[in-house]
């Protein structure tokens, strides 16, 4: 592909603050490809979600999943609506049908503190929170999703599958080495439950037949009760954690609540062929309309988008994407007298995405002296 090429992105705004947050990583994602060049995205909005559902019977059309397979990416806002339920009583999530149908078995969520986010923890600052969680996506506890319960009793299934977790592994002990070479310490922790799950001792011996592929990445174990401890006590002692779908589930909520919440935490969800951006938060029902969600989360999605995009296709200019939109945000936090609702502020989202265009531009120009 010539740079002159368009990427194509497919983007499902979904619903609630999704639409909202979408808007704003739109615009600066378009900022930071008309300030660094060498790369064009063509974006094409498809339906999905719960509003779709209501309104046409099918929370993720069968034309929208065809359109999203064409693309290089896809960009996800959130779906759901408490008040629109499948017949299971279920709400619509088609964000977990993507993934089981285009195989995002990676769920990528960083967990990193921005100097000027009001701390959590008292001893916060004096060193930073810089971890990745890899959520397995696409089985663990959620592989028999809508098995549904029978009148007396309702049990779920935990699928760990060979195939999976060998790729999830590979995954891991490659972000973990190249986290090392950009300066952090390398190290790959199995957060699992292996002293009394036999799903999860499986799970543990792939990881450590995997990891002797990686003599370089430092390997470390924890059952995910003191995980969830020591993330509290001293989560800057982790580098990058991989663990099962439902333990992803509730420890990256946790860590984006020692970054200042979920509007502060990115995610993607890759697989060998498709990758999918999105927040780690929801539809925020109890916000949503009146355009006060912090579009942060979102915004530096859609950098990992372009981080993604630009190391598949060895386009520096990605990279550099990538890059100046996270330190636009770097920029904005550590200036930002200013801070959007859920950080104590008052800012709405339109002037949270102003300031962290001017940051961007502002960085852009003296990048370019
Ligand atoms: P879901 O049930 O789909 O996860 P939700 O929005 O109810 O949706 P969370 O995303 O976990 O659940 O949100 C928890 C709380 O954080 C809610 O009060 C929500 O409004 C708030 N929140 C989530 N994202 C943002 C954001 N981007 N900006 C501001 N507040 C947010």
């Amino acid at each position: 592909m010539s740079d002159a090429t368009p990427l194509k992105i497919a983007v499902f705004p979904g619903d609630g603050i999704g639409v909202e947050v979408m808007e704003a990583a739109r615009q600066v994602l378009a900022e930071a490809e008309r300030r660094i060049g060498g790369f064009k995205c063509d974006y094409q909005d498809l339906p999905a979600g719960a509003f779709c559902y209501r309104d046409t019977g099918e929370s993720l059309p069968k034309a929208s999943v065809a359109e999203a397979a064409k693309a290089d990416a896809i960009l996800l806002g959130a779906c759901g609506w408490p008040d629109i339920r499948l017949a299971d009583g279920t709400e619509v999530r088609p964000q977990v049908e993507l993934r089981f149908l285009f195989e995002l078995y990676a769920g990528v969520r960083p967990i990193r503190f921005f100097p000027g986010t009001p701390p959590v923890l008292a001893s916060q600052g004096q060193r930073p929170i810089n971890f990745i969680i890899i959520r397995e996506s696409t089985e663990g506890l959620f592989a028999s999703r809508g098995s549904g319960p029978n009148p007396e009793v309702a049990t779920e299934t935990l699928v760990i599958t060979r195939r999976t977790t060998e790729r999830l592994m590979r995954f891991g002990f490659k972000l973990a080495g190249q986290r090392k070479t950009a300066g952090h310490p390398g190290v790959l922790t199995c957060v699992d439950k292996a002293n009394i799950f036999s799903s999860m001792a499986f799970f543990r011996s792939i990881y450590d037949q995997v990891g002797l592929d990686f003599p370089e990445v430092g390997k470390d174990y924890s059952y995910v009760d003191a995980m969830s401890h020591n993330m509290v006590r001293k989560p800057w002692d982790f580098d990058v954690m991989v663990m099962e779908n439902m333990f992803g589930d509730i420890l990256s909520d946790l860590g984006a609540g020692l970054i200042g919440g979920m509007g502060m935490a990115p995610s993607a969800d890759i697989g060998e062929e498709f990758a999918v951006f999105q927040p780690s938060h929801g539809t925020g029902p109890d916000i949503a309309g009146r355009g006060v969600a912090n579009p942060i989360a979102m915004v530096l999605s859609g950098a990992m988008m372009y981080r993604h995009l630009g190391e598949k296709r060895q386009n520096p200019s990605l990279i550099a994407a990538a890059a100046l939109i996270d330190s636009a945000v770097e920029r904005y936090m550590a200036n930002a007298g200013r801070l959007p609702q859920d950080l104590g502020g008052d800012a709405p989202t339109a002037e949270v995405t102003d300031l962290i265009i001017k940051a961007l531009e502002d960085l852009s120009s003296q990048q370019a002296k």
